[in-house]
């Protein structure tokens, strides 16, 4: 029998069981649907690592591409090699459960079954219960279920017998343009390896450098695991048990990924509407110019503007730093948090739908587990101690590398090289945003 096997954000060929579900079914045809409802709106960084993720999976398995709405190409895909089955990863985004919906009708309407084997998280949403088979709505309790919930071992290599199909016509990979400047990480199954091989050596500091923006604290993996070139199954089997503050910190942050799964599974709407509807009805300010300077990196504010930089630069930007720049956002600017996750999801090439919008809640103080809204990052003092030498501002905003003081450069510094003056001032916006936030709580 001959089978399919549909890639999504699942690129590669070692520990990935639904590939070997279709290989066990007979000789398969590996596909992927460049579909417009997710080309479109991405950004040219997400485009670019998307291209570059696939060719590089074609150093091992001969995929062919398609463009167009998936119920239409994955029917016709699976029609013209006469295949009886097409295999999956089971998608648990609101957009991603309905085109499945949609493609499974479809080809069940055609003789053919759509088959879900394993997903991109180390336990799947909706697995992970309380007492009372409730899903769970904060992370601590969830994190110590999720560990004694457990995974899979890793599931095998690819068969050095592999029987492949291939279809008689396939659009070719567009090369997209980058705008000057923006850097990519390294794409693919084996760059992936690679950079977690390499991490190992820093994974017993990972607790404590963890918090550095200035220095390569933290494992670089987010893109990886986006795109499935590592599933966290692999990561999770070479953490091994607890060993030490550094791994069972990392274990934790993979259990983040997977929470926030789970919530939006649970939430669909938390996509796009507030987690906690109260904060629905607090005082926000039309997006403008402020919004402009903060995509663009002029706030005035050095450490925001770094953060932003890089973003535009590499496509990535370090935790610490998307608290940073989120909270800017919402508490100094006073903008809804829904404008500055869509600016992430075009820019970042890790841009997850579950861990960003729910990212960009905890630090609107609306989401899961909000962090109190009446903790408003200080700006200033958050990149004096967390860049206490300034090494992040000056790597991103080099025009302050020669003044005084970075973190706040006087004014005459600023006019010298050029750079703004803050464009709020942040202990006013913080009581402002507090009492908005009284506004509500009443
Ligand atoms: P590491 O510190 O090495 O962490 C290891 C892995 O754990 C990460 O690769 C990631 O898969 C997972 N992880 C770590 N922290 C979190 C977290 N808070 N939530 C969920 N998973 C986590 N992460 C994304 O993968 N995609 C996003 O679109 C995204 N948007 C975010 C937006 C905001 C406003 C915030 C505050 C956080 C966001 N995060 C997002 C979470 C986190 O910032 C990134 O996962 C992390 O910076 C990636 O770098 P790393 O791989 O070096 O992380």
């Amino acid at each position: 029998m001959t089978s399919v096997m549909w890639f999504r954000r699942d690129l590669r060929s070692a520990d990935n069981p639904a590939l070997l579900a279709a290989l066990a079914d007979g000789p398969t045809l590996p596909l992927f649907v460049l579909d417009p409802a997710l080309w479109d709106p991405a950004g040219p960084s997400r485009r670019a690592y998307l291209v570059a993720s696939l060719r590089a999976l074609r150093r091992d398995v001969p995929v062919s591409v398609l463009q167009g709405d998936p119920v239409r190409r994955v029917v016709e895909a699976a029609q013209e090699v006469g295949a009886t089955s097409v295999h999956i990863a089971a998608d648990f985004g609101p957009h991603g459960r309905e085109r499945d919906a949609a493609v499974e009708q479809a080809l069940r309407d055609a003789g053919v079954e759509l088959v879900r084997t394993s997903s991109p998280y180390a336990v799947a949403p909706d697995r992970v219960k309380n007492g009372s088979a409730q899903p769970y709505k904060v992370f601590t309790p969830f994190s110590k279920a999720w560990g004694e919930h457990g995974w899979r071992a890793p599931a095998g290599a690819l068969p050095s017998d592999a029987r492949w199909r291939h279809l008689k016509e396939t659009v070719d990979l567009p090369d997209v343009e980058l705008p000057e400047g923006l850097e990519l990480p390294e794409a693919g199954e084996a760059a992936a390896i690679d950079a977690w091989h390499d991490f190992a050596d820093r994974l017993a500091d990972y607790d404590e450098a963890r918090n550095l923006p200035g220095v390569p604290g933290t494992s670089r993996m987010s893109h990886h695991l986006k795109w499935g070139e590592i599933h966290p199954r692999t990561i999770l089997a070479d953490l091994g048990g607890p060993r030490g503050k550094g791994p069972a910190t990392y274990r934790t942050e993979i259990a983040w990924r997977d929470f926030y799964a789970d919530v939006l599974f649970q939430r669909p709407d938390s996509a796009r509407d507030y987690y906690r509807p109260e904060f629905a009805s607090m005082q926000y300010d039309d997006p403008g110019a402020d919004l402009d300077a903060w995509k663009e990196g002029r706030t005035g504010f050095p450490i925001v503007d770094a953060g932003m930089r890089q973003l535009l630069a590499t496509g990535w930007v370090h935790n610490r730093l998307r608290m940073i720049v989120a909270s800017f956002l919402v508490k100094d600017l006073h903008v809804e948090w829904q404008h500055g996750a869509r600016h992430f999801m075009h820019w970042l090439v890790d841009g997850d739908l579950a861990s960003n919008q729910h990212g960009w809640q905890w630090t609107a103080g609306s989401g899961t587990d909000a962090s109190p809204y009446f903790r408003v990052f200080n700006p200033t003092s958050q990149g004096r101690k967390f860049d206490p030498a300034a090494d992040y501002i000056k790597r991103w905003v080099p025009e302050l590398a020669d003044v005084a003081d970075p973190h706040e450069p006087s004014a005459d510094d600023r006019d010298r090289v050029g750079y703004p003056a803050p464009i709020v001032d942040h202990q006013a916006e913080r009581r402002e945003a507090l009492d908005r936030y009284e506004a509500i709580k009443s």
